[in-house]
């Protein structure tokens, strides 16, 4: 009897040896949080792209969003621990925690981090039709104008929703924010001018700044950036102003040592790829320091910005119930 529980025991560490060293050997869903078409789902798509290539497997978008990332990433945090669901977030795995009163998961707890791989600049944009020549006078404009303002952004807990937060205390000034499932689908209501104003990623703006089909105003990094020198910092009109959209892979878990590691080795290789990087680059995305693109410096780099932003969210005092 003993002899057997021993045996099946081996056989059980054997099968699970090999199944895991065999990962993946089905389709991976990549869950984004946000609509497709948006920012996230942009770098996204890209990364299971080349993570597909270096694990030699397919790795699929799913758009799963609503409520500011909370609901795709709480779908992830409760999913199985078997490599096959994973998260692509971003900052927003930092601040959920301090907005919400009630959240469905735990970040530090539910999630592992597998790498940290992108940080991406916001730009502060206007439809079309906004008549303020620059970041002074839109402020001026907005102050003037604060019952008529449409702020766009993609649920509390969103990256856009935070920078709307910062920037609406900064100006001392509150408008009305008008929520979607993810700044894609808000993209195209600023592009109609049904809403008048958002913050968001380069990794959505770029086009459509480039291709003068919004007004642009400001960049919320702390320097100027090579790719719109004309650009000023948010910051050099509201002292202090500055928020990048770090991204990090996650896996629910209980998700094997083995496969963890194996996502880490390819999510390393993943991010040199060339094309990626090119394509990165194009987009304004900075790739993340190489002591961040594994499990314990992505795991140090949300503690610290969960630290970060608590303090300034309660100072804001916005809650979402
Ligand atoms: N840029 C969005 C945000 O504000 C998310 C998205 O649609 O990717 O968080």
């Amino acid at each position: 009897m003993r002899v057997l529980t021993r045996v099946t025991i081996a056989t059980l560490a054997a099968i699970a040896a090999a199944a895991s060293f065999a990962y993946p050997d089905k389709p991976v869903s990549v869950v984004v949080p946000f609509a497709a078409g948006g920012p996230t789902d942009v770098v996204a798509r890209s990364l299971s792209q080349v993570l597909g290539a270096q694990l030699k497997g397919s790795f699929v978008v799913e758009n799963v969003g609503g409520a500011g990332g909370t609901i795709g990433a709480g779908k992830v945090a409760r999913a199985a621990g078997d490599g096959y669901t994973l998260l692509f977030h971003h900052i927003g795995m930092s601040t959920a925690p301090s907005l919400y009163r009630k959240l469905d998961f735990k970040p530090t707890e539910d999630l592992i981090p597998i790498g940290a791989v992108v940080d991406v600049p916001m730009t502060l944009i206007a439809k079309p039709q906004m008549g303020a020549a620059n970041a002074k006078d839109l402020i001026a404009y907005i102050k003037a104008n604060k019952d008529k303002i449409n702020l766009a952004n993609a649920g509390i807990g969103s990256a856009s929703h935070l920078c709307g937060l910062l920037l609406q205390s900064a100006m001392k000034t509150e408008v009305t924010t008008v929520p979607f499932q993810g700044t894609g689908p808000a993209m195209t209501a600023l592009l109609g001018g049904q809403v008048d104003l958002m913050c968001d990623q380069t990794t959505n703006t770029t086009g459509q700044i480039k291709g003068g089909k919004v007004k642009a105003y400001a960049v919320t990094s702390k320097g100027k950036l090579a790719n719109f020198p004309e650009l000023p910092t948010l910051g050099a009109e509201l002292p202090g102003f500055e928020v990048g959209v770090w991204h990090v892979l996650y896996a629910p878990k209980n998700t094997p040592a083995d496969v963890v590691k194996k996502l880490e080795a390819g999510l390393q290789a993943a991010i040199k790829d060339p094309g990626f990087v090119t394509k990165m680059k194009e987009l304004g995305a900075e790739i993340m320091p190489v002591e961040k693109q594994n499990s314990a410096g992505a795991k140090a780099h949300l503690a610290g910005e969960i630290a970060k932003w608590a303090p300034i969210i309660q100072a804001a005092k916005i809650y979402a119930d």
